[in-house]
């Protein structure tokens, strides 16, 4: 195998807390283990809820802990820069190809609109989800929405099909991507979302193995479905229980 790659990528939205600590360790062990490498990457493209007191936190901890990284803030590394916000035009040059072959589209709709959708979804017993109407507008539908100065984000157009990984943890996880509608990937203010971001990032530093929080496995799908329109090779996943109990 080549050399083992695993990352632990805080949203510094935070502080950083015991689940944080265990992914953290986690990772660390296995490229301990393995003469891996230990990537720390601060994603940090919300820029309303991403605070500069928190990624102080979480790097404070994470180096109170003894976990130093090989890779990450405050060290050189090929792989960089290990900030997402310092990475938006790597993001959007990967969105170009996207929305080029016709992976990803602009989507107008209005908030009131979504929810309108959704309740009549649930008068109809269907479980809530984006209905793809902007999937295929027309050029000139475009121009009418762009004209009346509506805001825009970009959806992933989900190829909806049975899609099953082996989980290192949970072992083998099986859905059916039509349940997900055409989520977002690219909000209106101009920067990606987690999803994206994580992706063309994970990929971009050939991360071997993506071991964190069992809280992103309903994510996990909607990756691979964007690995495999990249055409890339998928990560190893591992989704490690998280700790709810007080003590
Ligand atoms: N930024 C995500 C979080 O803090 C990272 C999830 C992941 O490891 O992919 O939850």
């Amino acid at each position: 195998m080549s050399q083992v790659r695993v990352r632990m990528a805080p949203s510094p939205t935070g502080l950083f807390h015991i689940g944080s600590a265990r992914t953290t360790l986690f990772n660390y062990l296995y490229a301990k283990k393995t003469g891996g490498k230990f990537v720390l990457r601060i994603e940090d493209t919300d820029q309303v809820r991403s605070a500069k007191e928190y990624e102080e936190d979480i790097i404070r901890c994470i180096k109170w802990l003894g976990f130093d990284w090989d890779e990450g803030p405050d060290k050189s590394g090929a792989y960089g820069p290990y900030y997402q916000s310092e990475r938006l035009q790597t993001y959007r040059d990967h969105l170009d190809i996207l929305l080029e072959f016709g992976h990803a589209y602009y989507c107008y709709c209005t908030p009131q609109e979504l929810e309108a959708e959704r309740e009549q979804m649930r008068k109809d017993r269907q479980s809530p989800k984006y209905s793809g109407r902007c999937r295929h507008l027309t050029d000139q539908e475009k121009q009418a929405f762009e004209a009346e100065g509506r805001e825009k984000v970009i959806r992933f157009a989900v190829p909806a099909k049975q899609l099953s990984y082996t989980d290192l943890i949970k072992d083998e996880i099986s859905v059916d991507t039509g349940l997900y509608g055409d989520f977002v990937i690219y909000k209106s203010d101009g920067t990606p979302t987690y999803n994206f971001a994580c992706v063309v990032d994970d990929h971009l530093m050939e991360i071997s193995h993506v071991i964190r929080g069992e809280d992103h496995i309903s994510n996990t799908p909607k990756q691979i479905l964007m690995y495999e329109v990249f055409g890339w090779d998928l990560p190893a996943f591992g989704h490690i229980p998280l700790i709810l109990n007080e003590d």
